[in-house]
C-alpha cells in the first residue's frame, strides 16, 4: 500500500489547521528533545510562532540508552504540548512509546512519532494503525529501507493512510557524527514510495555545526521537510543537551534555510 506502484500520486497530509505535509511545500518541525517543564516549551514555541514555523515537537517519553537518564514527564508532557501549541496555534508532535497510550494522545497531540528504537515494534505500528492522527515514523537505527518502508506498511494496512516517514540517520563505524545521515534514503524512498519523507538533521548529525548544510542537502534531495532540536538552553537540557540549537541560532537556521531557496 505505501509503494509508488499501487499510487502513483504524493500523499499529502492536511492538518487540522491547514498545515499540509507532502506536495510541495516544505515543512519544518522543531523543539526541544524532551518537555521539561511549561516554560521551558512555551519558550520555545513563542519563537515557532514568531518565526513561522508550523509544527512544535517535544519527546514526553522518551525512549532512553540508559535506565538512569531522564525519561521524560509522560502524560504531564502531552499537556505542556497541548497548553502551549493552542496558545500559538501550532501542530504538536511526540513520541508514543506505549501501545496503550495510542487512544489518549489524540486528546494531546496532534501527530504520534514513532521513535528510531520502535520502528520494529509491531504492536506499536498496528495501533498507530488504528489512530485517526497522523504518524511520523522515524527510520530504526539499523534499519533497510525496505525494512523501514515494511514498518510503515504495517501502520497503513491498519487503515491509517495518514504516514509520513522520517530519516534520522543510520547507525555505521563513523564516530565524527552520532549517525550517518543517509542522503540516497530521501530520493529513493520518494521513489518508491508515495509518503511524505522527512529528515531529521538533529539526531543524525548530532552536532549543531553541521545542521544547515544537512538541511540543505535534504531539501534538495527531495525531502518534504526537517526536522530539528531546539531548546532555550541547551547545556541545561535533560537530554542530548550537546545538539540542541538555541532560539537565536534556530532562527539563523531557519532564516538561511529559507533565504536558500530551498525551503519552498
Ligand atoms: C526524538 O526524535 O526525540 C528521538 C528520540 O529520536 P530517534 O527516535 O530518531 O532517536
Ligand atoms: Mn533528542
Amino acid at each position: 500500500l505505501v509503494s509508488r506502484k499501487k499510487k502513483a500520486e504524493d500523499t499529502v497530509i492536511e492538518l487540522q489547521d491547514g498545515t499540509i505535509i507532502g506536495g510541495s511545500e516544505s515543512v519544518l518541525i522543531a523543539g526541544p528533545c524532551s518537555v521539561e517543564s511549561y516554560e521551558q516549551v512555551r519558550e520555545v514555541g513563542a519563537a515557532l510562532k514568531a518565526s513561522g514555523v508550523p509544527v512544535l515537537r517535544g519527546g514526553a517519553f522518551k525512549p532512553r540508552t540508559s535506565p538512569y537518564d531522564f525519561q521524560g514527564l509522560g502524560v504531564e508532557g502531552l499537556e505542556i504540548m497541548k497548553k502551549v501549541g493552542s496558545e500559538f496555534g501550532l501542530t504538536t508532535i511526540s513520541e508514543i512509546v506505549d501501545p496503550r497510550h495510542i487512544e489518549i494522545a489524540a486528546d494531546y497531540i496532534d501527530i504520534i512519532q514513532i521513535g528510531a528504537r520502535n520502528m520494529h515494534n509491531f504492536e506499536l505500528l498496528k495501533e498507530a494503525g488504528e489512530s485517526n492522527l497522523p504518524v511520523l515514523l522515524k527510520r530504526g537505527l539499523s534499519a533497510t529501507m525496505e525494512e523501514f518502508l515494511h514498518a510503515a506498511e504495517y501502520i497503513v494496512s491498519r487503515g491509517n493512510t495518514q504516514v509520513m516517514l522520517i530519516e534520522r540517520g543510520i547507525r555505521t563505524y563513523e564516530k565524527w557524527t552520532r549517525n550517518t545521515l543517509d542522503i540516497s534514503a530521501v530520493p529513493i524512498i520518494k521513489q518508491e514510495s508515495h509518503l511524505p519523507v522527512l529528515v531529521d538533521v538533529t539526531h543524525s548529525a548530532g552536532r549543531k555545526d553541521i545542521l544547515l548544510p544537512c538541511a540543505k542537502a535534504a531539501l534538495a534531495a527531495g525531502a518534504d521537510g526537517v526536522m530539528v532540536e531546539v531548546h532555550p538552553d541547551p547545556p541545561t537540557a535533560l537530554s542530548d543537551s550537546q545538539q540542541q540549537l538555541d532560539i537565536p541560532q534556530f532562527e539563523d537556521f531557519f532564516k538561511e534555510l529559507k533565504a536558500s531557496g530551498l525551503y519552498k
